[in-house]
């Protein structure tokens, strides 16, 4: 089977990193800033950075509705961080004008950790991933205070908050896998990404 050909969301934040994971996970991997680069991926990746920027960023580029269109019509995606930020239903402690896509049906309460301390890194053990815990970096991060009905928990920190997470075709995780040279969460979507 041909590598998928997997889009990381390329407005602001950490895209070449998922660039490069994700070219080493085994998909093709390309940068997407236009509608008509988002037409030609089979999965994107929605990466950390800021996620009031990213919002205000995805309606400039006029990629609102074709995101939220492909994401109906079962488009995998994954978000990291402000990623996941943009995947949620509810945000917590979100600038009032920002928006998602609204794809998993949970509450991430924004810069969460970040009350406590602003970046840390942690073993999170994810279930479907084999070989150990994954090392996680948590910059600024959120957590998950809710899930709703059809959301699988895929990992917690040490205190049993919810770091990742996965409704159908979505995933999304409070961490930032790219930055740590494991690639199998990367693989794992790459999985999904050609199931
Ligand atoms: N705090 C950022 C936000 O609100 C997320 C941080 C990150 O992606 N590393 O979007």
């Amino acid at each position: 089977m041909p590598a998928p050909v997997i889009g990381v969301l390329a407005l602001q934040g950490d895209v070449r990193e998922h660039l490069t994971a994700l070219t080493g996970a085994g998909a093709q991997a390309r940068p997407v800033r236009r509608p008509a680069e988002l037409d030609a991926v089979d999965g994107l990746v929605i990466p950390g950075g800021e996620s009031t920027t990213i919002s205000k960023l995805v309606d400039i580029f006029e990629l609102r509705e074709p995101i939220d269109k492909r994401i109906a019509a079962g488009l995998p995606v994954y978000g990291s961080c402000a990623g996941m930020i943009m995947l949620a239903t509810e945000v917590l402690d979100g600038r009032p004008d920002q928006r998602g896509f609204e794809g998993i049906s949970m509450t991430v309460r924004r810069n969460a950790f970040g009350r406590q301390v602003d970046s840390f890194e942690a073993p999170v053990e994810i279930a479907g991933i084999e070989g150990g815990p994954l090392h996680a970096v948590f910059i600024r991060a959120p957590w998950v205070e809710r899930v709703g009905e059809g959301v699988e928990v895929l990992g917690r920190v040490s205190d049993g908050r919810i770091v990742a997470v996965r409704q159908g075709n979505l995933l999304a995780t409070s961490f930032h896998p790219e930055l740590t040279g494991d690639l199998r969460l990367h693989r794992h979507f790459v999985n999904l990404v050609r199931a």
